[in-house]
C-alpha cells in the first residue's frame, strides 16, 4: 500500500491520503470486477465484492489504530497479543454504502453503528441538484474514532454534509473516510471542507465527472448495481 501526500490543485495543504489500488494485490481485483460492464451485472458479486474490500480496507486501517498487550492464555501457555485498544464506530451513507460497511464491520466486529441517509434531490434540469440528509441514527461519536464510508466520491458534498450531521452526536477523536473511487474534484473538495486531521483511504482516483456527476471512468451507479435501480 502506498501513503501518499496530496498536494491539492488550488491550496497547499496536506492531507493523509493512503491510495490502496496504487499496488497490485487482491485489492485491485475485486476493484477491477467491480468496475467491469459485464461481470457487475451479476449483483451478488458486486455487493461481495464491495464487501471484500471493506475488510481490506479495515484491515489496514486497524494497522494505524492503538493496540495495547493483552496477555492470552492458550491451553499450553500464555502469549502477549497487541488487540484493538477500543473498537471504531462506522459509519456509513445509505443505501449504497451497506455492503461496504458489513465488509468493515466483518471484521471490526464489536463496533458500533451510524446509518446516515443522503440522497441527490434534482431539480427541474436533470443535471443539477442538491444532497439532503433526512436520517441519522448514531450513537454518541464523543472522542471516539469514526470510520465514514461511502463507495463513490463524486462531487464530495454527501460525504461532507453526513461529517457535518455526525457532528451532532459529538465530537469524534478521528475521523478516517474510506472510499472504493474517488474524483479528482471530489476529494478536493472533501478535502478542502473536511477538517485537516481526516484520514483517507481511496481505491481509485479517477479524472472526470459527467454532468450528471457520475465519476468516469467509474463503475455507475453503486446502489443501482448492487440492489436495482430506482424509480
Ligand atoms: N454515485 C455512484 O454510484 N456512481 C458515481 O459515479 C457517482 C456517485
Amino acid at each position: 500500500m502506498e501513503t501518499r501526500e496530496f498536494l491539492l490543485n488550488s491550496l497547499s495543504m496536506h492531507a493523509q491520503v493512503h491510495i490502496l489500488g496504487q499496488q497490485q494485490s487482491l485489492f485491485t481485483q475485486f476493484l477491477s470486477e467491480i468496475r467491469d460492464v459485464e461481470i457487475q451485472q451479476d449483483s451478488l458479486r458486486f455487493r461481495r465484492n464491495l464487501e471484500r474490500i471493506g475488510e481490506i480496507f479495515a484491515y489496514e486501517i486497524s494497522k494505524v489504530l492503538e493496540h495495547r498487550e493483552r496477555d492470552v492464555q492458550t491451553p499450553l501457555g500464555v502469549v502477549r497479543t497487541p488487540v484493538l485498544r477500543s473498537q471504531p464506530v462506522l459509519a456509513t451513507i445509505l443505501r449504497a454504502g451497506l455492503p461496504l460497511h458489513r465488509g468493515l464491520l466483518n471484521y471490526f466486529d464489536q463496533a458500533e453503528n451510524t446509518f446516515i441517509s443522503a440522497y441527490r434531490k434534482h431539480h427541474g434540469n436533470a443535471d443539477s441538484f442538491e444532497v439532503e440528509i433526512e436520517y441519522l441514527s448514531s450513537p454518541s461519536i464523543e472522542d471516539k474514532t469514526v470510520i465514514l464510508c461511502d463507495p463513490m466520491l463524486a462531487t464530495g458534498s454527501s460525504m461532507v454534509l453526513a461529517y457535518q450531521a455526525l457532528l451532532d452526536r459529538g465530537v469524534p477523536g478521528h475521523v478516517h473516510v474510506v472510499v472504493i473511487i474517488a474524483s479528482t474534484e471530489g476529494l478536493d473538495f472533501a478535502i478542502k471542507n473536511l477538517p485537516e486531521n481526516v484520514t483517507y483511504w481511496v481505491g481509485a482516483v479517477d479524472p472526470e465527472l459527467t454532468p450528471r456527476k457520475y465519476i468516469v471512468p467509474g463503475l455507475g451507479d453503486a446502489g443501482d448495481l448492487a440492489y436495482g435501480a430506482k424509480d
